[in-house]
């Protein structure tokens, strides 16, 4: 079989995806260890490489997200290795990010929490010249995180903790978290390709969703300097109850749209 074939075959399969084409050059490429544009039509596939085209395929027919399968996703124009241990990052995210770096331009010190990836932690620090530090609970995420943070060359601090646990006396001038905040109900309806594959620890937050907001904001107070600032993401439908959290110990609370018009991001100052 050539590469113009394997593609052929490949897209047959992926029919029911929105572009097949596109994902069936992915595949083709990754089973040759190769980038898509390195790929030529008449290169005949080994039996090998045969096998490893047909066992990417099933995986991502069965809805394993395309992502996991090529074991990459990008994000701030970043490529992240991920895997089963991590969220994929979302492009939604990139906004929290860019917010993060506007506001970076004159900050010095910056905690990301539960990084997964490091999406966040490396996309600000490769933007910016802060001082990064950013932490997870899970051991085989922080792994994905650091290999990243290797890989764009991202000199960040990474430490395994419980949100603030391993921070004693640490204070920051930015807290950024987009924290797992799915409540029981959504968790029950998530989408297939998301809630067999994406980790349950990356997405879960309680039953009404808002255990780590609750949580973070209760200490985050100690671990800002005087006009520090809290950037969260959010589910769309729990901005007013964030910022009702926020209110007794934050000012300035502000809520952001995301690109499809939802509420997605709530920034908040340390109030005085
Ligand atoms: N920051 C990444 C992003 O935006 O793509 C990943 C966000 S994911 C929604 C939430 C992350 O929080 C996961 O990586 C998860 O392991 C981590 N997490 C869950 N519970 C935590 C805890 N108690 N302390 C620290 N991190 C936690
Ligand atoms: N946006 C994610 C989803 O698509 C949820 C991310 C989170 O819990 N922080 O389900």
């Amino acid at each position: 079989m050539d590469v113009k074939q394997a593609v052929n075959m490949a897209k047959k399969e992926l029919y029911l995806f929105e572009n097949p084409t596109l994902e069936a050059e992915w595949l083709v490429a990754l089973s040759l260890g190769k980038k898509r544009a390195e790929v030529h039509g008449d290169y005949e596939l080994t039996k090998g490489e045969e096998r490893m085209l047909i066992k990417n395929i099933k995986k991502r027919a069965e809805g394993c997200p395309l992502e996991y399968v090529v074991g990459t996703a990008n994000f701030y124009g970043y490529e992240l290795k991920v895997n089963k241990n991590v969220l994929i990052p979302r492009p939604e995210t990139e906004q929290l990010a860019e917010e993060v770096i506007s506001e970076a331009k004159v900050a010095h010190k910056i905690l990301d929490i539960g990084t997964g990836s490091g999406a966040i932690a490396i996309a600000v620090k490769k933007q910016t010249n802060a001082e990064v530090v950013a932490v997870d609970v899970s051991g085989k995420a922080l792994r994905v995180a650091k290999h990243n943070a290797k890989l764009h060359n991202a000199d960040i601090k990474f430490i395994k903790s419980n949100l603030f646990s391993k921070l004693a006396g640490q204070q920051f001038d930015i807290i950024v978290s987009n924290p797992p905040y799915v409540t029981n109900a959504e968790y029950a309806h998530l989408d297939r390709t998301v809630k067999d594959y994406e980790p349950k620890l990356a997405l879960y937050g309680g039953g009404d969703g808002l255990d780590f907001y609750r949580k973070i904001i209760l200490d985050a107070p100690k671990h800002l300097k005087n006009g520090g600032k809290i950037f969260f993401e959010i589910g769309y439908s729990q901005a007013s109850e964030v910022k009702k959290l926020l209110k007794n110990h934050f000012k300035d609370i502000v809520i952001k749209k995301d690109l499809e018009g939802q509420d997605r991001m709530v920034i908040a100052a340390k109030g005085d």
